[in-house]
């Protein structure tokens, strides 16, 4: 892999440190153009049943209303294709000219009915022409022409009727539902994906058919990062054209984690500059999703003239897989050490004992004892305003250094320094100082800090463009050879609870998917007309975001993640409902992973890597998986979360919930 970065021309994107957009084609889908210079389309899909009309309908209203420029409407069988016609004639009658598109998985004749319909077809490459068995087949290099030979045939009629009614068409690769061909030939890898679209893209340019949008989606975060990273690379390299992205995350989840999970994923491509069109799969109604997809795009009006950071001329960083930056271990940073949580509570005077529920530890007064939930931090930085109690043995306390050198307890608190300080200081504690810097203080910050072992940076930046200067800083870094490690802080003064989310995911995410960063931290920054409680409300978001930010990114687990599928017209129970009611059971599981599927069709391959599954199997009725195997069938919906519980119980990964 290492070769496939040597050289720069061979990268990802225009530019590492200059924000500009890949350039791409454009291809018309109706009255919306993806790609060229046209602006980043937001779409997304409806979940009622194709087969309601009406219900269709006013759904897709809704979500025009909402800031929806594309609906995708999922069409299994002929039946639904044929519904499209009455879906869009309906819409078109009430004035409403915006683009459908017709989602495929495993019948080409519902596709080929579709493309004479709607404005734009997607068809899955792993299952277009293939049913998944799981099985691993040793193909021979003819065996695989044959079977190239066999997609070709099936796949041509569709490329010939969207050629002849200008229908466009995307290409979608999902990580979950590769081919049995491709498995064999290159795992569930992001390469195996990119050559799971580029076997069914070399059909379409062999017909000299180019309306094509390509999509490498994973509930995999890191995976899917690198999918698109390396199909951007594959298609320069192989000549084809640069065909516009679609980004998406599937089976993000929901409310907070949903978000954030979508922002790792989509806002460290949109920051390279990739990407044409964005959905946000959320299991929420799908008028949630555009707005979500719109903030995260919007934050690119005007990045164009950001400060100037210095180019880079060799990037040791491998962006088609993930390796952890080698970093010393220094106190509990680094090493082996999963990256922690410094959350800022500098603003609060004379914090109490039972206001640090904000942060995770909760204080038992009937006991004089603390416990801590999964999101307890692992420091606090109290700035000038000292805590004025014992704290837990779990969570330390960083103070400015001004505050720490006149401390009476130089030992269980450890110093924060600004640069020109830390140059200056005569006083270190003996086993960790925290050293924080701008990106553009990075040279200083390097000689300064040599040979020091007793040091943590929390790096930070003013730039607009954030997280690639920080990617920068990073580069410089590694360059010198510097082991220090690394927390990374970001500020967003005056944002809502969901801008906070999206752009830390977005900024510290699109750097720990790299692999960079030891640490986050997300600076408190209200104050003022704030009340108190505003304050620790805000303190409380910016913890669980810290957390769900490492664990989307696949870096900690510190909670139960659910692979849940934004549902469609496939779906056979309430998703929304149920992926309540089985948080609500298990969401005290640190680090499993069950997925809640709402059709057999798709889900099953669309899990990813779940370690369980709640897969929706016929009406009301689950099959309950464990990993790709499943362990029940037809389990009576009513006692399905039951029975999940009892195979994980019985697979030794249940505990019971505390109180606290
Ligand atoms: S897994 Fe969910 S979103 Fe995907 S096809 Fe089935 S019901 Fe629809």
């Amino acid at each position: 892999m290492e070769s496939l970065i040597k050289s720069l021309d061979s990268l990802y994107c225009d530019s590492l440190t200059q924000y500009s957009r890949r350039k791409t084609i454009p291809v018309r889908v109706g009255d919306v153009i993806i790609g060229g210079d046209n602006h980043i389309v937001v779409q997304s899909m409806t979940t009622v049943d194709t087969m309601d009309t009406l219900g269709s309908v006013e759904q897709c209203i809704r979500m025009i209303d909402s800031g929806c420029e594309l609906i995708r409407i999922t069409a299994p069988s002929l039946k639904e294709a044929e519904n499209l016609k009455n879906i869009k004639s309906e819409l078109r009658k009430r004035g409403y000219q915006t683009p459908l598109v017709a989602d495929i998985h495993f019948t080409p004749n519902a596709a080929e009915l579709a493309a004479r319909i709607v404005e734009k077809v997607r068809i899955n490459p792993g299952n277009y022409a293939d049913k998944k068995k799981f099985e691993v087949i040793d193909y021979t290099d003819a065996s695989y022409a044959e079977e190239l030979e066999r997609i070709r045939e099936r796949f041509l009629p569709l490329v010939k009727i969207c050629k002849e009614n200008g229908t466009a068409m995307r290409i979608g690769t999902n990580h979950g539902s590769l081919s049995d061909r491709i498995m064999s030939r290159y795992g569930d890898t992001p390469l195996g994906m990119v050559e799971s679209a580029l076997e069914f893209l070399r059909i379409c340019e062999d017909e000299k058919f180019h309306d094509i949008v390509i999509s490498m989606k994973s509930s995999n975060t890191q995976v899917m990062v690198q999918a698109y990273r390396l199909l951007v690379q594959k298609l320069n390299e192989g000549g084809f054209k640069p065909y516009p992205l679609h980004l998406g995350v599937t089976e993000a989840g929901e409310a907070e984690d949903g978000r954030i999970k979508s922002a790792v994923g989509i806002g460290t491509l949109l920051e390279d500059g990739l990407g044409d069109t964005v959905r946000v799969s959320l299991t929420e109604d799908p008028e949630f999703e555009a707005p979500v997809a719109k903030a995260l795009i919007d934050r690119y009006t005007g990045r164009t003239g950001h400060a100037s950071i210095p180019e880079v001329v060799n990037y040791p960083i491998t962006p088609f897989e993930h390796n952890k930056r080698q970093v010393a271990e220094i106190y509990n940073f680094g090493g082996h050490n999963v990256p922690r949580v410094i959350t800022d509570i500098s603003k609060v005077e004379n914090i109490t004992d039972r206001e640090m529920k904000a942060v995770g530890h909760f204080y038992l007064p009937e006991l004089d004892k603390w416990k801590m939930n999964d999101l307890g931090c692992d420091f606090v930085y109290s700035g000038s305003n000292p805590i004025p109690f014992m704290l837990p043995n779990g969570m330390k306390e960083i103070q400015n250094y001004s505050v720490w050198e006149k401390a009476p307890d130089q030992v269980n608190k450890f110093p924060l320094f600004g640069l020109s300080e830390y140059q200056k200081a005569e006083v270190f504690h003996s086993e960790i100082n925290f050293l924080e810097v701008l990106d553009t203080e990075i040279a200083e910050t390097i000689s300064t800090i040599q040979g020091r072992k007793d040091t943590v940076l929390i790096l930070k930046t003013a730039n607009t463009h954030g997280m690639p200067a920080l990617r920068r800083a990073f580069v410089s870094l590694i360059e010198a050879g510097s082991d220090i490690p690394v927390v990374v802080k970001v500020s967003y003064p005056d944002q809502t609870a969901d801008m906070t989310m999206l752009y830390s995911a977005t900024d510290v995410g699109g750097l720990l998917v790299d692999g960079l960063g030891d640490g986050i931290l997300i600076s408190l920054e209200k104050e003022g007309e704030h009340t108190r409680q505003e304050v620790l409300d805000q303190i409380k978001l910016h913890n669980s975001v810290s957390f769900g930010v490492l664990q989307a990114a696949r870096t900690r687990m510190s909670k139960t993640e659910y692979i849940s599928c934004p549902s469609c017209g496939r779906t056979l129970f309430d998703l929304q409902e149920t992926t309540a009611m089985i948080r609500k059971r298990t969401d005290h599981l640190k680090g499993v992973k069950i997925g809640i599927m709402g059709c057999i069709v798709n889900g099953p391959g669309e899990m990813a890597d779940a370690d369980y599954g709640y897969v929706g199997s016929g009406k009301g009725k689950i099959t309950l998986y464990k990993g790709k195997e499943v362990v029940k069938r037809s389990v009576p919906s009513e006692k399905a979360v039951d029975e999940l519980i009892e195979i994980i119980r019985e697979d030794g990964m249940w505990n019971e919930p505390e109180t606290i």
